[in-house]
């Protein structure tokens, strides 16, 4: 089956009991147990509740996982997964990571000595060299944010595989239905499905999925102890977006590239950060790993002034941190996302005073267009 179709015939597209085509919101946080010397599929919420399984096994499927797990956020997913490591295991980040993630781990898991490099992983000899005895797994975003920088993914995955380590991804940016890191032989995907898969700016989650038994026992573990899970409702929410995905992202991906090449050939704009034009400096490895260039791109203008005029008059997009929902958002990264970052690191990384990231949503293209060229005299 094409993933297309995956995203309607799953296995849990008609209800067992009631044969309605949409999974009830189970809203309980307790079941009765008919038999106390007998286990039984659900005891308790925290522990599993039927429309967040339904969720969890959907998106294992869809990235080719073996188990899944839904949280209460992108970041409770992300801090979840972390929790497997112990005092004096070592981990390499990608140093721009997002925002959310460099928090947790300089300001949260340092504390219980967890040992971090933050690195660039585009580059895989920075990556080997960043490898030390007591290293356990490699984090990695591709592309990242807000400069749409590229990994290669199998190259990464292929060095840590040969020292033993973990590859764990954050795959919001792209969802599965354009990169399944899985399938290239990452052990743990992460998502924050408040973006595209959830897709409407109308729920917040996060969702890990696991290839491996025991790796997914860690991570059950401490989805049960902490207990950052996913309520019923927002599950059902994410399950409805998941069903429109394709088409969404196909559109906006669509919207996107045009948006691309138009910015690139205004004379008020610099440079455009987009994979799928071929001047990226990473756009073929992304093509070679992924299924599309997505529907996210940054670009700067030819001066500061210009930028946050741009964001004063942009009329039809949001101004608003997030992306992949249906509208289109515009961001200024150095006053919302990376505000907290020290200038200097934010310089040394490129998130400048004239960098604008978009998320492009489902408008119609000629709309936006007005609306960006009107926002950039
Ligand atoms: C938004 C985001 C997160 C955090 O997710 P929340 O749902 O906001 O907690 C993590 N990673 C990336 C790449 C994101 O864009």
């Amino acid at each position: 089956m094409k993933f297309g179709t995956k995203l309607i015939h799953n296995g849990n597209e008609i209800d067992k009991h009631t044969g309605a085509l949409s999974v009830p919101i189970y809203q309980a946080s307790t079941y009765h147990q008919t038999d106390i010397d007998k286990t039984q599929d659900y005891d308790y919420s925290r522990s599993g509740n039927p429309t967040r399984r339904v969720l969890e096994e959907t998106i294992a499927k869809l990235e080719g996982g073996d188990r899944g797990y839904a949280f209460a956020s992108g970041m409770a997913a992300i801090s979840s997964v972390l929790s497997v490591f112990s005092s004096g295991d070592h981990l390499i980040v990608c140093e721009d990571v997002y925002g959310g993630t460099y928090r947790i781990v300089n300001n949260f898991f340092s504390r219980f000595k967890v040992d971090i490099t933050f690195l660039d992983a585009t580059n895989v000899d920075a990556v080997r060299r960043g490898i030390k005895k007591n290293t356990k797994a490699i984090f990695l975003e591709t592309p990242s944010n807000p400069l749409l920088k590229i990994t290669d993914l199998k190259e990464v995955i292929k060095t840590a595989k040969e020292q033993g380590l973990l590859v764990i991804m954050d795959n919001t940016f792209m969802s599965p239905y354009l990169q399944r890191p899985i399938e290239l032989g990452a052990d743990i995907v992460i998502h924050s499905a408040t973006k595209f898969i959830g897709g409407h700016s109308d729920v917040i989650g996060g969702l890990v999925v696991v290839k491996g038994e025991e790796l997914a026992k860690s991570v059950y573990n401490i989805q049960n102890g902490f207990g950052a899970i996913l309520g019923p409702q927002d599950s059902w929410l994410i399950l409805r977006g998941i069903k429109t995905l394709k088409v969404r992202m196909d559109h906006q991906q669509n919207n996107a590239h045009r948006l691309a090449e138009w910015l690139a050939n205004h004379h008020k704009i610099a440079k455009v950060y987009y994979p799928g034009l071929p001047e990226h400096p990473g756009s073929r490895i992304h093509l070679s790993q992924a299924d599309g260039s997505g529907a996210v791109l940054s670009f700067k203008t030819i001066d500061d002034e210009t930028a946050r005029r741009f964001m004063k008059n942009v009329h039809l997009a949001a101004v608003a941190v997030s992306l992949g929902g249906v509208e289109t958002i515009v961001s200024y990264p150095v006053k919302m996302s990376h505000a907290s970052m020290p200038k200097a690191n934010r310089e040394r990384l490129g998130i400048t005073d004239d960098l604008i990231r978009i998320s492009v949503g489902l408008e119609e293209f000629d709309d936006l267009i007005q609306d960006f060229d009107c926002a950039l005299l």
